[in-house]
């Protein structure tokens, strides 16, 4: 990262650089590249504010989730031709001392699930919709980001528990798909909407119950007025505001909270660590049985790096945006 954005971020931001890897020395290993995810929280960490994660240092790389190869090890517990999922760098090849490193079961599914659906997007869609949203069977859910990497898995695992679904995405495909593809009753394009709180009320004869909300801003504004009575809010995303350079307003969220008793809360995926290994557990047994279906919308090419990750701002992707950096076992 060569510089921080403000407001968008752009190719300026970030800047190639080949350098030669040192000798391995014992105890470490060297990973190959296959799978670079690219995810909305990458911004914040590229602004120097306080936050839940440290920001990025300037002319270091950007790091994040990676699906990668050992393709040399010195380390005792790898053995050369295993993958592995790490918080590594952007960069094609990296040395690793093994810390942080979770091996990778090949039968659980594609390696590149492993940054999506079986990883953190899944684990954030699961937790935050069942532990905060709890939704009922009946009930009706509402979530904003809908087409994508955890907005898709948020709404089918709604209709797996008997729920009305009602997506917000960015595009008539991507309504479409929600609508055809993964079972949502209904999908709202916020891009062509003139009046999102009429929209949303046609969506919703019966109120909202559950608003899972991947963006915020006016989006959100137009939700809170449908709440019903007991409503629970989980605050995921608010990708609608990473790229602002003024603090955002709207209307004042308490009084609807107040008169509605609902419940609103923010939360970090890895609040939920204690209970990921029975969420994966659960998510694994829907893919394979064929309850959730499961998109990706995979870049190739290392290259490619900071125009994927612009796409998740732009609303290139349907599912989980990654980029391919490498195949499989071909050194
Ligand atoms: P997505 O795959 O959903 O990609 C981002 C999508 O956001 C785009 O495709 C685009 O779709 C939409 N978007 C972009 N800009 C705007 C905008 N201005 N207004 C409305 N929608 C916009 O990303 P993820 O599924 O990985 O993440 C979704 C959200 O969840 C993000 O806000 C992310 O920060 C958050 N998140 C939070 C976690 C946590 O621990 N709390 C963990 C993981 C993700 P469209 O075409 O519909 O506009």
């Amino acid at each position: 990262m060569k510089s921080r954005p403000k407001g968008m971020p752009s190719e300026e931001n970030f800047e190639f650089k080949e350098e030669e890897l040192p000798n391995l020395q014992e105890g470490q290993l060297l990973l190959k590249s296959l799978y670079v995810s690219v995810d909305p929280y990458m911004r914040g960490r590229m602004s120097d504010a306080k936050s839940y994660v440290a920001p990025y240092n300037l002319n270091e790389p950007i790091a994040g989730g990676v699906v990668a190869e050992v393709v040399e090890s010195r380390h005792e517990k790898y053995q050369r031709g295993a993958v592995v999922l790490g918080n590594l760098p952007w960069q094609t090849y990296s040395i690793s001392d093994g810390k942080g490193l979770s091996p990778l079961d090949p039968d659980l599914g594609p390696l590149s699930y492993h940054l999506g659906i079986l990883g953190m997007p899944g684990m954030t869609a699961y937790c935050g919709l069942l532990y905060i949203g709890e939704p009922k069977e009946g009930e009706t859910v509402v979530v904003s980001g809908a087409a994508g990497a955890v907005g898709t898995v948020v709404g089918q695992i709604a209709k797996l528990k008997g729920c009305r679904v009602v997506g917000i995405a960015g595009s008539d495909d991507k309504t479409a798909y929600l609508k055809n593809e993964l079972g949502f009753d209904e999908a709202i394009n916020y891009k062509t909407t003139s009046n999102m709180r009429e929209a949303l009320a046609a969506a919703c004869p019966d109120g909202v119950d559950v608003y899972f909300d991947n963006v915020g801003g006016e989006i959100s504004d137009a939700v809170y007025s449908l709440l019903n009575k007991f409503a629970r809010i989980a605050v995921c995303g608010q990708i609608a505001l990473y790229n602002a350079t003024s603090v955002p307003t709207g209307p004042r969220v308490e009084p609807i909270l107040l008169k509605k008793s609902a419940l609103m809360k923010g939360f970090i995926v890895s609040d939920y660590a204690a209970r990921f290994p029975e969420a994966a557990t659960e998510m694994v047994s829907w893919l394979k049985a064929g309850k959730l279906q499961y998109e990706e919308h995979i870049v190739e090419g290392f290259d490619q790096l900071p125009q994927a990750f612009f796409g998740l701002f732009r609303g290139e992707n349907t599912g989980k945006l990654l980029v391919k950096v490498a195949d499989f076992n071909t050194n």
